[in-house]
């Protein structure tokens, strides 16, 4: 039901209005003045205002006019009542403010019953579209809510989506960089294998050049001894010397570099004077020095310090400098070895003015097989071994090594730091190393009676001959399982035997003649090419007195027939066990 506002001074044409109106069922108010209309309009909504035109007081266009003006009700239609006939003028007037339309006096009531039921209609309509834009708005207001609501949602969810997507992003840029290093640590392994491969075939190739070197002037030599010629004698000898000297450098170097690789080198350290290493090193790289015409200038004053050392590893680290110095500098070079304190160090320094070292050669030098000139021209022996044993071997003592050179032809200098020994001072120790050597050469020379056992043949002929030389009385069995019963008729003071013999080895033949009445105070020597320290023990343990590697020193076989005999089971006294 909708309201309607019924507005006449007049109570009979309100009554009348009523009459019409009341078939349409819907809520009728009266008004008797455009004021009290006025009044009602303030309590209540109308669907239609029914309004006479002709009213003292305030007449219906100004009554329209002001309800008009008030924003509620500026679009409630005013259907006009007027008894006269109004112009046209007037009409357009009450349009003007509102007026939807006008009705005539006297009022046909069909026409005001359908005029105003349409008005009611449409306010109906229109408060029911009203009613549909509002839920349709707050549909919208949801639907945005719910859209804000989602895109908020969904704003989270891309936020978490893009942290777990630039995470998993920086842990596959961290997997990538891991794996570009690992392809480029393998790349580099790969290369530093192909390296060491083509070093290892160069190597090869230098040592069967090596090698086979000093065989040519040991056989050119060997030819003239055959021609028995006096004159030729003493060249020879020299030359087989030197070569054989070479080739068992070489392979002592050689042996080093494996057994230092495999860390079975035994270093025997003891407190020594720096200045004693470097005195024996000058004194076996003099030969070649002296044959190439060459100086050396020595500033060692500042030597006589003690350092923790194998005195023999260390003479052999300087030993390897100095003979590199003359090996790669011209004839009649000048060469120098100096040496000083800094630091709680010893610094030493080794100078030439040889065919120098290219810089980016510096550091490699020091590697396994490598040599700066690998050419097939290069002048000079070697196997590239030299400096990786001086470097290790300078490791060995806590010390460090350095190469350094101005460039090709300009000279080389390689220092050598080594820590000073923080024990308590030495005496002079060079008085208390004594040289086994030069005991023996000191020593009386005697007539031995010397058994050599050895099955190879060449190597107990020559030691034999050698033996005879220096008025020893000397016999040779070459099959150890004769040795026994040769020995018992011969009874000798002295036996060189050799170790691994087909048919009986060396231990197990010292053990039986040990059992022996004329072995009791006899000297039974193993001569064989294993030098280790567990051989030498093995050999000690078995019963040999001295273990002596092949190839021998004359001198120290010489030495040992010089010493005086066992006591009853106990080692001869004087002389250096190996
Ligand atoms: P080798 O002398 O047997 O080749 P080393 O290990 O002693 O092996 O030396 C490696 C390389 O270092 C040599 O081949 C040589 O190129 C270079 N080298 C060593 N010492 C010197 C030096 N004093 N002057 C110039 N080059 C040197």
């Amino acid at each position: 039901m909708v309201n309607i506002l019924l507005v006449d001074d007049q109570p009979s044409r309100l009554l009348s209005y009523e009459a019409v109106l009341a078939e349409l069922g819907e809520n009728l108010v009266r008004a008797g003045s455009g004021r009290e209309a006025l009044a009602r309009l303030m309590e209540m909504e109308f669907a239609v205002i029914l309004l006479d035109v002709n009213m003292p007081d305030l007449d219906g266009f100004e009554t329209a006019s002001m309800i008009h003006q008030h924003p509620r009700h500026e679009k409630t239609p005013i259907i006009f009542v007027t008894a006269v006939h109004i112009t046209d003028l007037d009409r357009l007037r009450g349009y003007h403010l509102g007026a939807v339309d006008y009705v005539f006096v006297p009022v046909v009531p069909e026409i005001l019953r359908s005029k105003v039921s349409v008005l009611c209609e449409l306010y109906r309509q229109r408060r029911e579209l009203e009613r549909l834009n509002r839920s349709l708005e707050k549909t919208n207001a949801d639907l945005a809510d719910a859209n804000a609501a989602l895109q908020a949602e969904k704003a989270n969810e891309l936020h978490a989506l893009n942290q777990v997507l630039e995470r998993t992003n920086r842990e596959l840029a961290g997997t990538n960089a891991t794996l570009q290093a690992e392809i480029a640590e393998r790349r580099r392994a790969e290369e530093r294998l192909r390296d060491a491969d083509r070093r290892k075939d160069e190597f090869l190739a230098t040592l069967a050049h090596e090698l086979r070197n000093p065989l040519a002037p040991i056989r050119n030599a060997l030819q003239l001894l055959r021609t028995g010629s006096p004159e030729v004698t003493g060249g020879a000898l020299t030359v087989m010397e030197r070569q054989l000297r070479q080739l068992v450098r070489l392979i002592d170097d050689l042996l080093d570099v494996a057994r230092i690789t495999r860390g079975k080198l035994e270093m025997r350290k003891r407190q020594i004077v720096l200045r004693t290493v470097l005195d024996d090193a000058i004194a076996a790289v003099r030969p070649v020095i002296d044959d190439a015409r060459q100086t050396l200038e020595a500033d060692l004053e500042a030597a006589d310090v003690e350092v923790d050392a194998d005195p023999e590893r260390l003479t052999q680290v300087f030993a390897n400098l100095l003979n590199n110095a003359c090996k790669y500098s011209p004839p009649e070079a000048r060469l120098s070895i100096s040496a000083r304190c800094e630091d709680g160090r010893a610094v030493v320094l080794v100078r030439d003015e040889g065919i120098g070292i290219p810089a980016p050669q510096l550091e490699q030098i020091f590697d396994l097989f490598v040599q700066a000139d690998t050419s097939l021209e290069r002048a000079r022996g070697g196997l590239g071994i030299g400096l990786t044993l001086v470097r290790q071997l300078v490791h060995m003592h806590g010390g460090s090594v350095a190469a350094e050179s101005a460039g090709g032809g300009l000279g080389s200098t390689f220092t050598v730091q080594l820590p000073l020994s923080a024990a308590r001072p030495i005496g002079d120790t060079r008085s208390g190393e004594a040289i086994p050597a030069a005991q023996s050469s000191a020593m009386p020379s005697a007539r031995r009676r010397v058994m050599v056992i050895d099955d190879n043949r060449d190597a107990a002929d020559s030691l034999s001959m050698a033996l005879r030389l220096s008025s020893h009385e000397v016999r040779v069995v070459y099959d150890p399982l004769k040795a026994r019963e040769a020995c018992a008729l011969f009874r000798p003071e002295i036996v060189f035997m050799d170790v691994g013999m087909p048919g009986m080895n060396g231990y197990d033949l010292v053990r039986l003649l040990r059992g022996e009445p004329w072995a009791e105070r006899a000297l039974i020597i193993a001569l064989t090419g294993w030098g280790q320290e567990t051989d030498r023990q093995r050999s000690r343990e078995a019963g040999f007195d001295h273990h002596l590697v092949k190839p021998a020193d004359f001198e120290e076989i010489e030495m040992l027939c010089n010493a005086e005999r066992r006591e009853g089971g106990g080692v001869a006294s004087g002389v250096a066990h190996g």
